[in-house]
C-alpha cells in the first residue's frame, strides 16, 4: 500500500508531464473505483489545463484551469504509468509509442504534449473525484486530516499536546490521520525504532521531550524515503514509465526474527499485531 513517500514520488513523476499541460482527452473506462466517479468526469477533464499538481496526505490534487481540482488516491494497488511524448524535464526518456492497453487500466489521460497517463488499479480501492478548487480542503476525504508532517504547522509542541492525553498505544496515535497526515504502518514502525520507543507504550505516558523529539525523526524518515523514491524515479523513467514503487532498506519493518541492526544489540526484531496491523520493533532498543 503506497504511503506518503510513494505518493510524493508519484506526484513528482507526474508533475513534469501534467503541470502546464492541457488534457486533450480523458478516457474513463468504468463507472468508478472504490466510489463512483463524479458525473461527467471525462467532459469536465477534457480541455482543462493542469495548473499545479500538489499533495495533501496520500492524495494527489491536480488544480485545473476550469476551477476544479482532480483528487487522485492510489488506494491499495493503484499505479500510474506515463508513456508517449516527453515532458519538460525528461527529454528523450520515454518511448514515443504507448503500450497496449492492459486489464485494469481504468482512467487514461492523453495530454496535449502527446504524453499519456494511465491509472491502473487491479484491486480498485483507488479513488478519483472532482471538486471546486476554492473549497477543496473541505472535501469529506480531506476535511479532518491533521497537519502535513513535513509542513510548518507540525512541530514539537503541537505533537506533544496532541499525544499527552491519549491512552492509546503510541503506534495507534501516530497512525491517527487527525493528528498527523499521511503516516502509515511502515513508516511509523521505522520512526518508533529510531526514537527508541516501544510501539506498545501508552502515548500519554511518554515524557514530553521524547514526544517532541518524534517530530524531527518523522521528518527525517519521510525525507529519506522521498529521496530514495527520487532516485527510483530516474530509474523508472528509463524503463517502463511506472511511478512510485521502490525498494527500501527498512530497519524493522518486515524483519521479524532478523537481528537488530543497532551495533552491539543482541536482540532480534519482533512482530506483534496492534489494531489489526503488524508492528515490528526491537524489544531491547525500544522501551
Ligand atoms: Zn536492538
Amino acid at each position: 500500500m503506497p504511503e506518503l513517500p510513494e505518493v510524493e514520488t508519484v506526484r513528482r513523476g507526474l508533475a513534469p508531464v501534467m503541470e502546464g499541460q492541457r488534457i486533450a482527452q480523458a478516457d474513463i473506462r468504468r463507472p468508478g473505483l472504490r466510489w463512483p466517479f463524479p458525473p461527467g468526469m471525462a467532459e469536465r477533464l477534457t480541455g482543462a489545463t493542469v495548473l499545479r499538481l500538489r499533495r495533501r496526505s496520500k492524495y494527489i490534487l491536480a488544480d485545473l484551469s476550469t476551477g476544479e481540482t482532480l483528487l487522485i488516491h492510489l488506494g491499495m494497488s493503484g499505479r500510474m504509468l506515463v508513456s508517449g511524448a516527453t515532458g519538460r524535464d525528461m527529454p528523450g526518456q520515454f518511448h514515443h509509442t504507448h503500450p497496449a492497453p492492459e486489464k485494469h487500466d481504468h482512467v487514461v489521460l492523453d495530454m496535449g504534449s502527446g504524453a499519456r497517463i494511465t491509472f491502473n488499479d487491479a484491486r480498485r480501492f483507488g479513488a478519483m473525484d472532482l471538486m471546486d478548487s476554492a473549497t477543496a480542503e473541505t472535501h469529506p476525504l480531506l476535511a479532518s486530516i491533521g497537519p502535513e508532517p513535513l509542513g510548518n504547522a507540525f512541530d514539537g509542541p503541537y505533537l506533544a499536546a496532541q499525544l499527552k492525553s491519549r491512552r492509546t498505544p503510541i503506534k495507534s496515535a501516530l497512525l491517527d490521520q487527525r493528528i498527523v497526515a499521511g503516516l502509515g504502518n511502515i513508516y511509523v514502525c521505522e520512526v518508533l525504532f529510531r526514537a527508541g520507543i516501544s510501539p506498545k507504550r501508552q502515548a500519554g505516558r511518554i515524557a514530553t521531550p521524547r514526544l517532541e523529539a518524534l517530530v524531527p525523526i518523522i521528518r527525517d524518515v519521510l525525507t529519506e524515503a522521498i529521496a530514495a523514491g527520487g532516485s527510483s524515479l530516474r530509474d523508472h523513467r528509463q524503463t517502463d514509465g511506472e511511478l512510485g514503487y521502490f525498494q527500501h532498506v527498512f530497519q524493522v519493518y518486515g524483519r521479524e526474527g532478523d537481528p537488530c541492526r543497532t551495533p552491539g544489540c543482541p536482540a532480534t526484531i519482533r512482530r506483534i499485531v496492534q489494531s489489526g496491523r503488524s508492528s515490528f520493533y526491537c524489544p531491547a532498543c525500544q522501551r
